[in-house]
Formats: C-alpha cells, structure tokens, sequence
C-alpha cells in the first residue's frame, strides 16, 4: 500500500510518499481502507520533533481518517468489512491508503456524513468536546468565548456548544473566517486581528464577560483573557505556541481558573463517552465538519504548510 512515511525529522520535505506492506489485524484490531485522512497542527509538530515527542523513526503520521472497513481480527464480532467507519487514533499512522486500528479507536459513520468530514471529527471535536465538558464542564445557559472559532476545534467547539444551549462568540481572522463561524452557530464573530475586539465581547455580554474561554492561542492571548473572563471563569488552555506574561491577581480577583488541557490525557471511559455523543450528534445534524481543502495524499508537504498558515476555513483533508 501507499503510505507517507518520515525518517528524519525536520521540515515538510521529509514526509515522502512511499510504498509499504499492508498491516493485518490481529485479533481485537480493524483495518480500515482510508477514504480521507484528516491533518492536524499536532502532526506539524511530532515531524519536527518539538518538545521531543516525535514518535519512534520511522513513522506514518496521523490519527484521524474515515473510510470503510478492510478487515476484522477473530475478536471482531459487531463490525465487517465495508461498513463505513472512522477512527480516533490509529496503530499504524493515518496517512496512508490502509491503516491498523484497536477496535476501541473504529467509530460507526453515519450515512449523512462523508468521508472527507468524518477525517475532519476525531482530534477537532474530540478536543472540543473535551474542554467543554470534561474540563470546563460547561453548562446551558452560560456564555463561552471561542478564541479561534474558525478552526477544526473551532468550529466544533462552536457546533458543539450551540446545540448544547450555551451563548456562543467566536473569532477569526478574515471575514470570510467569521461568516463560517456565524454559519456554525456562533451568535457573534468578533476579530482577533482588531486592536479593539475585546471591547466589543465585553459589551455583548454586557460587562460580564464570558463564563467559559476556549483558547487557541494562549501565549498570544491568555494574560486578555484574564482581563475579560467573568468571575469565577474558567478559561481553557487548548493551544499555545510560546511563554506568555500573565498578572495572576487578575485570576485571584476572580476566583479564576486556567485550565490545561490535552487531548491525550483522556481516560479510556472519557473517550468512548467523547465518541458516542459525537456520533449521535452526527446522525442528529448537529455536527456538521467543515471540509475546507481536499489534496491528494502525495501533498502531505504542501498540507503541512497550509495548516500552519492563517486564514482557516475549514479542515484540510489528504485523498489517498
Ligand atoms: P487550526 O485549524 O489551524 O486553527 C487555528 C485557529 O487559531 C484559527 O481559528 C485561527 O484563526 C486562530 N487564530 C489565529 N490567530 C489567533 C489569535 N491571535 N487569537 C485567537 N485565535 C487565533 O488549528 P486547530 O486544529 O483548530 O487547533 C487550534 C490549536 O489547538 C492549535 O495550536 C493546535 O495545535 C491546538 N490543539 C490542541 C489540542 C490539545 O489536545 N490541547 C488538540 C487539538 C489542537 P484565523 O486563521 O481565522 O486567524
């Protein structure tokens, strides 16, 4: 099969299109045939080492993809294969033409929902789900402040939180950006490029300022979020890309909390609970993932530039 492997770390020019033995399911495992296979900033930074955390060379990217079922191991009792699927999380790396997974890491794809979209599902709304509920542990009726709504975790955040009854306010960066956001159920789209955007969420809230911060972008924003989150606020901390100065009386002030998060310190029990709300929400409508880019799997590089790039609409998908 075709798959994109890394040997190196280091820029996009090391992922490289190549050829590799097809896995095989073992007895609790799925193979899956990728019709899509999602892109994520996460996997920007595991090719360039950051932090240390690129995985063991040489690797497949990726962790999300949707497509139909290959093949199940002896264990595997309620899927075969063609039954549409998607996965969170894969054994043998996403970016590919087939990949190995546990069967706790293969979800049921509703017919309403096409591959290209379901690629878009597990980190994006896995994480939004996550810090909304499992973290913030938002409730209908209070207010959360998206800052970076145009997004994968953006805009599911957004979807996510709307249908749950919360008042929503979104940001993105271009026009284009914020009339996706209002689309996807953001009340109001402020920009995050305007010198004075946070006067505007203060007045649309009242003064009051939003219950619940989601932040894309904490070492840019998070000592203003500070600034404007309600009292006894919890602000989550989804992405950061450098150190950022915070004055924390502004969280003693408020009975503040800044809350960290990650995706991968979900529990077993958390993520299954993630996943069966998210298909449900699926097959209801309520999710509805945004494909903004569909590029064929060879143009892994050129994926990895464009996800790093501003100006978001909507997820970048590699086609195998
Ligand atoms: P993405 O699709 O690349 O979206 C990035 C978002 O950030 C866009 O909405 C962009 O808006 C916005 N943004 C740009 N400048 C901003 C600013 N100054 N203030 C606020 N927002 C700004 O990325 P994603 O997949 O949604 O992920 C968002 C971040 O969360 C990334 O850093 C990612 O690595 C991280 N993440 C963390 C976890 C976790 O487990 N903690 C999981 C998934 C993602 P415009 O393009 O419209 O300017």
């Amino acid at each position: 099969m075709k798959a994109i492997r890394v040997s190196e770390y280091g820029g996009p020019s090391v992922l490289k299109l190549v050829e590799v033995p097809a896995p095989q399911p073992g007895p609790n495992q799925v193979l899956v045939r990728n019709h899509a296979v999602g892109v994520n900033p996460v996997d920007t930074y595991l090719r360039a080492n950051v932090d240390n955390r690129g995985p063991k060379l040489p690797y497949t990217p990726g962790s999300d993809a949707a497509g139909v079922v290959e093949a199940v191991g002896s264990g595997v009792t309620d899927l075969k294969a063609a039954d549409r699927v998607y996965v969170g999380g894969t054994l043998t790396g996403a970016y590919a033409e087939l990949c190995l997974c546990e069967r706790s890491q293969v979800h049921p794809l509703p017919l309403n929902v096409a591959p290209a979209q379901g690629a878009a599902l597990n980190i994006p709304y896995a994480t939004a789900y996550h810090a909304l509920f499992n973290r913030a542990h938002a409730e209908a009726g209070e207010t959360v402040f998206v800052h970076g709504a145009s997004g994968g975790v953006g805009i599911a955040a957004v979807q996510l939180a709307r249908a749950r009854g919360l008042t929503v306010i979104g940001t993105a960066g271009t026009e284009r950006g914020r009339r996706l956001v209002l689309t996807e159920g953001a009340h109001h789209a402020l920009d995050h490029t305007a010198p004075d955007y946070l006067d505007g969420l203060t007045r649309l809230t009242g003064g009051r300022g939003p219950d619940i911060v989601l932040e894309m972008l904490a070492n840019a924003n998070l000592q203003k979020d500070l600034g404007i989150v309600a009292g006894r606020g919890r602000i989550v901390v989804i992405g950061n890309r450098g150190a950022v100065e915070i004055n924390a009386r502004l969280a003693m002030n408020k009975d503040a909390a800044i809350l960290g998060m990650a995706l991968f310190h979900a529990t077993p029990a958390q993520l299954a609970g993630i996943h069966a709300a998210l298909v449900e929400g699926l097959r209801t409508g309520t999710l509805r993932p945004v494909v903004g880019r569909e590029l064929p799997l060879a143009d892994a590089p050129r994926a990895h530039e464009a996800v790093m790039e501003p100006g978001h609409y909507g997820k970048i998908v590699l086609v195998p």
